[in-house]
């Protein structure tokens, strides 16, 4: 049986911790059941493969495992009908590199179910730049839009503008004709910003920390990938009649608001995941990634690295490191 190399963390039964990612040679017989085989051709590096390198435990609830939670790769077998030898294929979620083995390896094992053809016109490179973030930018971006959050209402701030979730965020609804306020903790990328479609870039200060309950009224929507004083502050500072999409915890999981944006401006929090998102929403997703994406700004944002930096990739995301979406290149297999 094929011998290949994958990223192997395991745990010992009574450790607090897991043991640090070993480079290890494995066989499919070591990966988690499923109907179909994927050969990886590229993946990318979230924040939530961040946390699990780090060992959270959060994130990694089986062991062994294999981390990594977007697979864009091609099919090598499938026992789906739906599904043949040689088909582009994009996972992103479902729990896979988390308790189920996942993409930092040569061959992935996956369900059918969780799979989506890869879309003409996009490359296997690029949509790893897209990945799991860019996918939930879009997620957030249509959770606007489906709650009737027009261009012509007014700004949509964008907070942890400068990461993988934000800064796609902040191309795509430039390029839907909203005005994007892109917050950043990393001033030197202003320009970077403004490249991707910012008219304005606000020092996250601003919202990280404790705020009033009720602000002035400054944007008719925003995008929230940081959760506690942030998300906070940008309710406080949503028009009336606005929503805010929220995705992430990269400030924290508490939420420590009040009630007055939702009560006397009848704000609304829109809670957004990817994660279990059904079938049929990632396709329009992807679909609209497609429309909506300037791949121009894609290719602006996104960096190539080796399977090998995933390790070290991984430590810079959690620590605010890495800017826009990274790409992991396989070949060295
Ligand atoms: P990145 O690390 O690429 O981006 C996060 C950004 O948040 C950082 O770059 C930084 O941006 C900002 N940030 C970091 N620390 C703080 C802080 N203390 N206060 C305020 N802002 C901060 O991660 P991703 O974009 O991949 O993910 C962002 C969040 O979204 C994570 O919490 C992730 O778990 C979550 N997520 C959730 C998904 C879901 O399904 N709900 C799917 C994907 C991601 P800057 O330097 O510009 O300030």
């Amino acid at each position: 049986m094929e011998q290949f190399k994958a990223f192997w963390i395991t745990k010992e039964e009574d450790a607090k911790k897991p043991n640090a990612a070993e480079w290890r040679d494995i066989t499919i017989d070591d990966l988690s059941a499923g109907d179909t085989v994927v050969r990886v051709v590229n993946s990318t590096v979230n924040y939530k493969d961040g946390l699990a390198f780090a060992g959270n435990p959060g994130v990694l609830r089986k062991f062994p495992m294999v981390p990594g939670i977007d697979v864009i790769g091609e099919v090598v077998t499938s026992e789906s009908d739906r599904f043949k030898e040689g088909d582009q294929v994009i996972m992103n979620g479902f729990g896979v590199g988390e308790v189920h083995t996942g993409a930092y390896a040569k061959y992935a094992r996956l369900k059918s179910e969780w799979l989506i053809k890869r879309p003409e016109g996009l490359s296997a490179e690029r949509a790893a730049a897209i990945g799991t973030a860019g996918y939930t930018a879009m997620l957030c971006v249509m959770a606007l839009e489906d709650y009737g959050i027009k261009p012509n209402m007014g700004p949509v701030a964008v907070s942890g503008a400068a990461g993988g979730v934000g800064s796609v965020a902040v191309s795509i609804l430039a390029k839907l004709g909203y005005t994007v306020i892109a917050s950043t903790g990393r001033l030197e990328e202003a320009d970077f910003l403004k490249g991707l479609g910012a008219s304005e870039v606000m020092d996250r200060a601003e919202l990280s920390e404790p705020g009033r309950p009720f602000g002035k009224e400054s944007w008719a929507a925003a995008i929230d990938v940081a959760g506690s004083h942030t998300l906070a502050n940008l309710l406080a500072r949503t028009n009336y009649g606005g929503a805010v999409a929220a995705c992430g915890l990269a400030q924290g999981m508490d939420l420590p608001a009040t009630v007055m944006p939702f009560i006397l401006r009848g704000v609304s929090l829109l809670g957004v995941d990817s994660v279990m998102a059904p079938i049929e929403r990632r396709q329009e997703a992807y679909r609209r990634l497609v429309e909506d994406l300037e791949l121009s700004k894609l290719d602006a944002l996104s960096s190539k690295i080796k399977l090998s930096e995933v390790p070290e990739k991984a430590a810079d995301i959690l620590k605010g490191k890495v800017r826009g979406r990274l790409i992991v290149d396989y070949s060295e297999l």
